[in-house]
């Protein structure tokens, strides 16, 4: 019940020695004034007695040498008295007495009380008795007629029994009392400390709670003493440390969705390089998977570029800057600062990821070499053809003619080369309105593989068309999605010799990996149709793409066979890409060189309804 350091120990513990010491201490002090006043009074009882009894007649006419006499005084006094009676002669010989044979009784002049009375008229002792062994109260008094010198002494002698036990009974009275005021106190004690400790108890569990972080905890006083003070005192400081802890948790909130959401990489370390936070842009950056609080910095940026940078600024104390493609085809603008914001001393590390610019930096230059090439031989051709007109083909008509054809050329294919550019262009930027509407896949190949025909006929190449009786609707715009057909057949009679053959076929293909169901007539599951596409494929028996040109094909002005291409622009592929993408559809080919080639696209299926082509 008891913890020795509590306040209701300490307060109960004082009490407790407070109340006993001073118990034992009035025991011993009351006991032994009482001993000493009984013995007081004892004594001079006796004193009176044995004077009255020196001056008795009847003593005096047996004095000395009636022994029998003396003894039977001596007997008779006792029993009156209820003392023991002695009589001793001058010389200290024992005369008589009441409770031994005087011939037993050794010479009594030495004795202190005997002494005493002879020389000073009353003689008194307290100590044990020779003769019978136990503790006595001797008062002797000189036997002689009025003033003559005394004849010898009278001695009563009373056992001091009593007097101990009334100072006993005494001293188990006041020990007794002694207890039940120790006990009583500590009860009051126990209530009094419980009553001040408790409010401290509660403070202190509440505090523990506090530091456990449950910052919303209050204890309200119920008193209005100290302790009340405290708690109140105490309260006001939790009240302000919640309130700088709540402004400091916002701060790190904004702090930290600002840095989550940032697109450039943050780090920040301390002295040594040690990694102190880094956000997930940093992260994605440089390939960490976890954000490597703690870890060093070389072990974390891995590429020696960075690591280097940071030193250069830990060594000279400056910003560095660098721009660095890294490992993974990055290529980021690399800052490294340090900063001493009054309180930490470290480095920021700044990652911006410029691959982007980069790229569109890039296509930019490779589109304006890329057009000023495509420009420069129709131009050289066609001021070739001026200056020969000039310098004389004017004279020669059916020459001139002929030279005024092919200006004409030239300047059909710079026509349509601006026009696909300026389409291109429309279409990238969102500007070219799309209109899609279900549209069943015969209306989108049919006309242009119809258009086409002669051009084939002409090149000695057939071109069939082999579609299943039943396909789903596709969600196209017809118009531009003809216009990636002509394009695909076009090219497919560009690079197929004489002798070749084309194909156009379409077939469903499920995208999810449910099994595809056979066409079915109603309701089947609507979701399988939202994934399922159709793909339409235009293959040929031609001179094929090499397997290096195959991922390039579908970039602006790419031309894989320049030779073959003719008065193409490579960007026919490029604007079917587009026309594609914008329907939710891919677009692909496969090849081998020199076995001919095979343009996929696919369409979106409309709904499960079926139409027979
Ligand atoms: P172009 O107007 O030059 O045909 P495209 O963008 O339509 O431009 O085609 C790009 C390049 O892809 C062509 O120059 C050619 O090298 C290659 N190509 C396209 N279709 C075929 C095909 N069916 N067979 C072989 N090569 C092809």
């Amino acid at each position: 019940m008891f913890h020795f350091k509590t306040i209701r120990w300490r307060i109960a513990s004082s009490y407790l020695l407070l109340i006993v010491g001073v118990t034992l201490g009035l025991t011993l002090v009351l006991t032994q004034q009482v001993r000493t006043r009984f013995l007081e009074d004892l004594q001079q009882d006796l004193s009176t007695e044995a004077r009255l009894l020196a001056a008795s007649r009847d003593l005096h006419s047996h004095w000395p040498d009636d022994r029998p006499g003396l003894e039977a005084l001596a007997d008779q006094w006792s029993q009156l008295l209820g003392v023991r009676v002695t009589m001793v002669a001058t010389d200290g010989r024992v005369l008589a007495d009441s409770h031994q044979d005087p011939a037993k009784m050794d010479n009594h002049q030495a004795r202190p009380e005997i002494a005493q009375a002879l020389s000073a008229g009353l003689g008194t002792a307290t100590r044990v008795s020779k003769t019978l062994g136990y503790e006595m109260l001797f008062v002797a008094v000189p036997v002689q007629n009025e003033d003559d010198p005394p004849i010898g002494v009278l001695r009563l002698a009373l056992s001091t029994d009593q007097v101990s036990q009334n100072a006993n009974s005494l001293r188990a009275v006041s020990l007794a009392t002694g207890a039940m005021a120790a006990l009583l106190a500590m009860v009051l004690a126990t209530v009094i400390a419980e009553r001040t400790a408790r409010p401290i108890r509660r403070l202190t569990e509440v505090a523990e709670r506090l530091a456990d972080g449950n910052l919303a905890l209050r204890y309200h006083p119920e008193t209005n003493d100290e302790v009340a003070r405290l708690t109140r005192a105490f309260n006001r400081l939790v009240d302000a440390s919640e309130e700088q802890v709540n402004t400091l948790a916002r701060e790190q909130g904004r702090l930290a969705t600002v840095l989550n959401n940032l697109s450039d990489g943050i780090l920040i370390l301390d002295t040594s390089g040690r990694v102190q936070l880094s956000n997930p842009a940093a992260m994605q950056l440089l390939e960490i998977r976890s954000p490597a609080i703690g870890q060093s910095f070389p072990q974390v940026a891995r590429d020696h570029r960075v690591v280097e940078l940071w030193s250069q600024c830990r060594e000279s104390g400056a910003a560095q800057n660098a721009y660095l493609e890294v490992s993974n085809g990055r290529f980021l603008q690399c800052t490294v600062a340090p900063f001493w914001d009054g309180f930490h001393q470290g480095y920021l590390v700044l990652l911006r990821d410029l691959t982007q610019v980069r790229r569109l930096e890039r296509m930019r230059q490779d589109f304006v070499s890329n057009i000023s090439h495509e420009l420069r031989t129709p131009l050289a051709s066609l001021q070739a053809l001026v200056e020969t007109l000039r310098d004389g083909a004017l004279e020669d008509p059916p020459a001139a003619r002929r030279f005024l054809d092919r200006i004409e050329t030239e300047v059909d294919a710079l026509t349509q080369m601006v026009q696909e550019l300026l389409e291109l262009s429309r279409i990238e930027s969102g500007q070219v309105p799309f209109n899609f509407q279900p549209t069943p896949v015969g209306d989108i190949v049919l006309k242009p593989v119809e258009r086409l025909q002669p051009q084939a006929e002409r090149a000695g190449v057939s071109l069939i068309i082999d579609l299943p009786a039943r396909l789903p609707l596709v969600s196209a715009d017809a118009g531009r999605v003809r216009q990636v057909i002509t394009n695909l057949v076009h090219n497919a009679i560009k690079f197929t010799p004489a002798g070749g053959s084309i194909a156009v076929r379409a077939r469903v293909e499920t995208t999810s990996s449910l099994p595809v169901r056979e066409p079915v007539p109603v309701a089947p599951i609507a979701r399988e149709h939202r994934q399922s596409m159709v793909v339409i494929q235009v293959s040929d028996t031609g001179v094929g793409i090499p397997a290096r040109d195959l991922p390039r094909i579908f970039e602006r002005f790419y031309k894989a066979d320049r030779a073959r291409s003719g008065g193409g622009t490579g960007l026919g592929l490029a604007i079917a890409k587009h026309i594609v993408h914008a329907h939710g559809g891919r677009i692909w080919a496969e090849s081998v060189e020199g076995k001919g080639s095979t343009f996929y696209i696919s369409l979106p299926v409309v709904n499960q309804t079926f139409t027979i082509d």
